[in-house]
Formats: C-alpha cells, structure tokens, sequence
C-alpha cells in the first residue's frame, strides 16, 4: 500500500522523522509521496525523498494558502527540483476558498501557472480543492488534455463533483476523513461511485487522524503507519478485500507517478 500525501517535512515531525519513516515500512506501507507545499518545503520534500530512495518521493508546488508567494523565482525553484529523480509531480496546487489565506485571485494565478509548468514538463499533478470546485475545474478544464495527469487529493466534495474529476480523467485521493463519524459519512457513501483503478489512498499525516482507531492513539499527531487501517475501512465500505485494494490502489499510484 502506497501512502500518496505524507506532509513530511512538517515542523511535527522535527523530532522523530526517522521512526516514522521506519513505522510506516514495518507497518507494511511500501511507499511514499512527501508533500511539497511551498518552494522551501518543495526543496526540503526533495532532500527527504532523497534520504529514502526507492521508498520516497516527492512533489514539488504551491498550495493556494502560499499563493501569495507566487514569482518567478517560486517558478524556477519548481522548474530546477522537477529535474530531480526524487520529483514526481507538480503540487499540491489548486484552490481552496475555504480560508482563503491568499486571496482568490492570486490562488487562480498561481494554480493555472503551475497547470502550464506541469504541462511544459509532462509532469502530472498533485491537486488540492476545497469549497472551489466550479473555479477549479474551470481552470482545470482547458490545462487538462495537455497534462500527464493528476489526482485531487483528499477529497471530500460531492457525488456531481466526484462525476466532474473523474470525467476530466483525474485520479481520487482519499484519506482518513472518510473514517470521521461526524463530517466523513457522506463521503463513505460515495466511496464505490470510485473505479477501482482511478482509487489512491493517503494520510495526508500529520493531519487528519482517523477518528475511529480503536485502541486510539496517545498521540493526535497522524502518521503514515496509520495508513493500513485506512486501507481496511475503505475496503469495507467499499465492499472489496483489504489485500486487494492496497494492491491496486499502490499500482495506481505507481501508474500515475510513473514510479
Ligand atoms: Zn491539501
């Protein structure tokens, strides 16, 4: 099973990255993709994928709260990590009106120059969406048939919105939100509306701790070695054996990412 969003270079991991790494292979997980969320944590993602070959990888991008941070210079620091082995798409990018952090417009700028940058490089993307879809798949849309492909990640829209990404051909990232018995239901209901090969599962750790963990952690800090009981939830809301999924939603993952 392949852990597609692990924001690794989080300041929560500072203390322990090694063991986590460590956790996440003795707990079964066999590979995975280190989040890159602005030009510093992009070149960090890089360094850390590079400490762990054949076993991390990493995305180099913007995610819209850093749209703000957009230039050039963001842009050639992209340019140069996409030319490293570790590299392997371009994001997370996208939008996310929820907080708004940066604001819409400079979020829209710097997401549809990463979609051209993904494109010049034939890289596929790393996609993040929250409270944007119509924006998003605006300007989404027309990028689309000239990238390598993408995944929204950690999503948690609707059934008319899953039916939009999938049509505009892009891959489902779901994470332990699903196992929230509060916000995660109608998420769950729509997990077997997800074809089997379009399936990519995710921590997005050290976020988002599956709520339903029995015994329950100590700790509310997410780790990828929590992706196992991801995999055997989604499994059985979606009605299929746990072994199976992780292995297919792993060859998804190397599918997409060209691994
Ligand atoms: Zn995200």
């Amino acid at each position: 099973m392949f852990d597609i969003g692990v924001n690794l270079t989080s300041t929560q991991f500072a203390k322990d990255r090694r063991q986590v790494v460590k956790r996440a292979r003795d707990a079964g997980v066999t590979g995975i993709l280190i989040t890159g969320t602005n030009a510093l944590e992009s070149q960090q993602a890089q360094v850390l994928a590079g400490e762990n070959e054949g076993f991390c990888w990493s995305t180099a991008g913007v995610h819209p709260h850093h749209a703000s941070e957009w230039s050039a210079e963001t842009e050639a620091t992209l340019r140069r990590l996409a030319s490293q082995p570790q590299v392997v798409a371009i994001g997370e990018c996208g939008l996310d009106f929820n907080r708004n952090i940066s604001a819409p417009e400079q979020q829209a700028y710097a997401f549809d120059a990463q979609l051209a940058l993904a494109a010049e490089l034939q890289f596929p993307v790393f996609l993040h969406c929250r409270d944007a879809h119509s924006r998003f798949m605006a300007i989404l849309k027309p990028r689309m048939a000239q990238l390598k492909g993408g995944v929204i990640h950690c999503f948690t829209g609707t059934l008319e919105e899953l039916n939009d990404c999938l049509a505009a051909g892009l891959y489902i990232g779901i994470t332990g939100w699903v196992c929230d018995e509060r916000r995660g239901l109608e998420l769950r209901a729509l997990l077997p509306h997800i074809p089997l090969d379009r399936l990519l599962l995710e921590t997005d750790a050290p976020y988002l701790l599956p709520r339903d963990m029995r015994p329950r952690p100590v700790s509310r800090r997410n780790e990828p070695c929590f992706l196992p009981h991801i995999v055997q939830q989604v499994a059985s809301w979606r009605g299929e054996e746990t072994e199976m999924l992780a292995q297919k939603t792993a060859e998804n993952t190397r599918r997409l990412f060209q691994l």
